[in-house]
């Protein structure tokens, strides 16, 4: 499961972001979508001593790649954008509990920023969906040309209004229902805290299917240290949810189980 993940390109897409294909053949060969590869980046000392965690973007199974898609926002990504290829990262994965595609609904991934990537292996569905993607500004709208080319309606919202619509990617579901009344649809989500919370209540109080990815901060990514856990659902206990942790119990969990905050 851990392999020595040749780095084979790693190029800038546009501003912060960058995609990197690492040589990874067992993680490519197993893949699902939602799932996530633990990137080790440098050496083990100081900054470096916890893996980095990246949703897989893509496969080439054949080939034994896996494509990542990753924002530099801090030391760790900055240290692999300057990466070159042939440098060896250790890539543990594939890790966690991806997404389920439902058979005879239409997908509709909704995303913000670098959630674009969790989400891309949906594309392989047989029934062609929709990306709703928000972001701030069109600095962190990505992926959209690959969504297209994979035959999937891509539909934008931004907080300035500097693409698509202005305001928040939840904005656009009510149209997208509205245009195809009867249609099932199952959403697929990945994105910042926030967005996710108000698609989850916005989902439930619709009456959609829904499987969220909750991406927290972690470190081990196996389920061994408990650094991730987030609140879920819990039927028939005193509280009415749990702690599970979200890199080996999710990232994705369906939208049932979420706990949402009030
Ligand atoms: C399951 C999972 C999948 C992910 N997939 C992707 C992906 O496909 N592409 C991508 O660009 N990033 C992804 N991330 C986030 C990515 O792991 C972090 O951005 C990265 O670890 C930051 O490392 P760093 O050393 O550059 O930043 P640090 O120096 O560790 O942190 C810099 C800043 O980023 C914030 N940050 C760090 N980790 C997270 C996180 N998990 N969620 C929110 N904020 C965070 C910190 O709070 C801090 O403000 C994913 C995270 C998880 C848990």
């Amino acid at each position: 499961m851990s392999q020595t993940g040749e780095i084979l390109s790693n190029v800038n897409l546009k501003g912060d972001y960058y995609s990197i294909e690492f040589y990874a053949p067992e993680t490519a060969a197993s893949a699902q979508p939602g799932q996530f590869v633990h990137v080790k980046i440098g050496d083990d000392r100081g900054d470096w001593i916890l893996r980095r965690p990246f949703s897989i973007c893509n496969t080439d199974p054949e080939k034994g790649i896996v494509n990542v898609v990753y924002k530099v926002v801090g030391k760790g990504t900055a240290a692999l954008a300057k990466t070159a290829p042939g440098v060896c990262c250790d890539v543990m994965g594939p890790l966690g509990n991806g997404f389920v595609p439902v058979p005879g609904t239409i997908p509709v991934a909704v995303c913000g920023g670098y959630g674009a990537a969790a989400t891309f292996m949906l594309t392989r569905q047989k029934e062609k969906g929709v990306l709703l993607l928000g972001a701030r500004s069109t600095a962190d709208i990505i992926l959209t040309e690959r969504y297209e080319a994979a035959g999937f309606d891509v539909r934008l919202a931004t907080n300035d209004g500097s693409a698509g619509t202005k305001g928040f990617v939840t904005d656009l579901i009510p149209q997208l229902l509205a245009e195809n009344p009867g249609k099932k649809y199952c959403f697929y989500a990945c994105g910042p805290h926030p967005m996710l919370m108000a698609l989850a209540r916005q989902l439930r109080s619709l009456g959609e299917m829904g499987q969220l990815s909750i991406d927290h901060r972690m470190c081990c990514g196996v389920g061994s240290c408990f650094a991730c856990v987030v609140k879920v659902n819990a039927p028939g206990t005193a509280d009415g949810w749990r702690y599970a942790r979200s890199c080996s119990e999710g990232p994705v969990f369906n939208l049932e189980d979420v706990y949402v905050e009030e």
